[in-house]
Parts: C-alpha cells; structure tokens; sequence
C-alpha cells in the first residue's frame, strides 16, 4: 500500500523560482488542480513573465517524486484538458486516413508577421 502523504506536510522544497526568467514565485498563487490515489497535479505561474510550472507529484514506495514542465498554459486550460480523454492511437490512425482523403480539411497554417510587445 503506498504511504499516505499530504502535500503540506511533507518535507517537500519547491525551488521557488521560475525557470524561465528566475524571479521568484508569489507561492500564494500556488494551485492544487486535482488529486487522484497519491498524485496531485499542481500549477503556479510566475507574475513577471506569465510562464507556468505544471507538476504532478506522486507519492510511492520511495518517497514523493514530481515532474515539471513549463507551459503557457492558463489553469483553466490545464483543468479542461485534464478531465478530457486522452489522444489515442487510433486517433492518430484515423486522423491520418482523415487527410489522405482529404488534405485541404484543416487550413494551412499562417503565422502573423506582427508580433505583440
Ligand atoms: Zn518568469
């Protein structure tokens, strides 16, 4: 049976710095998204350049352990997309039959020649 754990109490230690412009986080603004078994997937975005840090910690039989990815993903973006099923393999497959019949089903791409800021 794995350990129970409680993300408050635990000996954990956030690096409490954005990965990508190194200010450090506002942790008030740290978010626990949703808690399955012993995972919890949490989200915090960083106030000076609006990039955010997703991490889902596990709890097992060796401790907590999590892993990060930075993402411009909005919390509710990541909410929608967590409870959304996952891409499967006949997805892919039948995405693939999909445009062999027909490329010009999705629009080509078009990158804007302005930028913002
Ligand atoms: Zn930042």
């Amino acid at each position: 049976m794995a350990p129970q754990f409680n993300v408050f109490h635990s000996n954990l230690h956030l690096n409490g710095r954005c990965p990508v412009c190194n200010t450090m986080y506002d942790l008030q603004k740290f978010k626990i998204i949703a808690e399955h078994d012993q995972n919890v997937l949490t989200y915090i975005q960083c106030t000076s350049c609006g990039s955010a840090v997703l991490s889902m910690m596990t709890a097992g039989q060796q401790g907590l352990q999590a892993v990060g990815l930075v993402t411009d993903l909005s919390v509710d973006e990541v909410v929608a997309f967590e409870r959304s099923e996952a891409v499967t393999s006949d997805d892919v497959l039948g995405l693939h039959a999909l445009l062999e019949k027909d490329s010009n089903i999705i629009p080509p791409f078009t990158f804007s020649s302005t930028s913002k800021g």
